[in-house]
């Protein structure tokens, strides 16, 4: 913690934080402080260590303590919804909160994944998903929130593929009522593959350290393709490797990363967020 932020707590500071287990190899304090520092807002987000025993706990601790807001990552960001007074529809639909703002005294729950991506997704690959076809590879949390985020930008279609076939299946059957989203198995994926406008790699293949592992080849797929990862270590994937020497365009999950803080930050504080302040902050930390 810099001199610069020390001085700047006072009695009034608002009170911020993350909540997870694990929790120390979290980003979201530097992204976070750096943010509020650029804005010169009176305000601290601290990373808290929070077993799954402790969540109600915390919680309580959240409306006791005055925070004024926290993120909830892994594992409670289900667990959590239960004990706030209220669950936005995004959240309540993708089944998980990772922002709850603290409105006096009242938590709401929101999730900021799914539309910090579509966010990252339009502000640096592609500004229209309009008709665009998609390709979703895993069907796990992230995916949940990314296929109904979306479903909200009016694709032609969304197909996901996942290797245990049976959670792409209840996914699709989840948000069918919001757009024409389809379960494929893998293999089926060699019949539209020229079809597809952008394929998004919602899978943990190829994240730090299995860094030459990749989800899908791109044999056969159109080179005016873009592809996307949600990984962000590294940066750029075994998959993002291949699809830029391809030529296709490609997009890695920094963006994600730094939106769905910066919808959360927005919440709490009403303020546009800094996001290049943000992205930085961060692109520092992994180099
Ligand atoms: P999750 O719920 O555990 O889902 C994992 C997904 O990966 C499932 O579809 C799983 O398939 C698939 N998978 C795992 N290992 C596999 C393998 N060896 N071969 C094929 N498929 C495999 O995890 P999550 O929370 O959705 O996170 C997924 C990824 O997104 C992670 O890499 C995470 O870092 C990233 N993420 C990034 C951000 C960001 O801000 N950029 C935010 C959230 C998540 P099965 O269903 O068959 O197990």
């Amino acid at each position: 913690m810099g001199d610069h932020l020390v001085n700047r707590i006072s009695s009034e500071t608002m009170l911020l934080g993350v909540i997870g287990d694990p929790i120390r190899q979290s980003k979201s304090p530097l992204m976070h402080n750096s943010a509020l520092q650029a804005l010169g807002l009176d305000g601290v987000y601290t990373a808290m260590h929070v077993l799954p025993d402790k969540l109600e706990d915390a919680i309580r601790g959240v409306r006791a303590l005055g925070y004024r807001g926290i993120n909830v990552t892994i594992p409670h960001k289900l667990d959590v919804m239960p004990l706030l007074d209220e669950v936005d529809k995004g959240a309540r639909v993708i089944g998980a909160v990772n922002t709850i703002v603290n409105d006096n005294g009242k938590l709401i729950g929101y999730n900021t994944d799914g539309i910090g991506y579509v966010r990252s997704l339009r502000e640096e690959a592609e500004s229209d998903l309009r008709g665009k076809r998609i390709l979703v590879i895993g069907a796990g949390g992230a995916a949940r929130g990314i296929v109904y985020a979306l479903t909200q930008e009016s694709p032609e279609v969304i197909w996901i593929a996942n290797r245990t076939v049976e959670r792409a299946v209840e996914l699709a059957a989840d948000l069918q009522s919001y757009g024409n989203v389809q379960a494929i198995e893998l293999e089926r994926i060699l019949d539209i593959r020229s079809n597809v406008d952008i394929v998004i790699n919602t899978t943990s293949v190829g994240m730090f350290p299995h860094v030459d592992a990749s989800p899908l080849s791109l044999e056969g797929f159109r080179t005016d393709l873009i592809v996307s990862d949600l990984i962000y270590n590294p940066l750029e994937t075994a998959i993002l490797r291949e699809a830029r020497l391809r030529g296709s365009r490609t997009h890695c999950g920094l963006g994600m990363f730094v939106y769905q803080g910066a919808y959360a930050f927005e919440y709490w504080t009403g303020r546009a967020a800094p996001v290049e302040v943000m992205r930085q902050a961060v692109l520092q930390s992994l180099k």
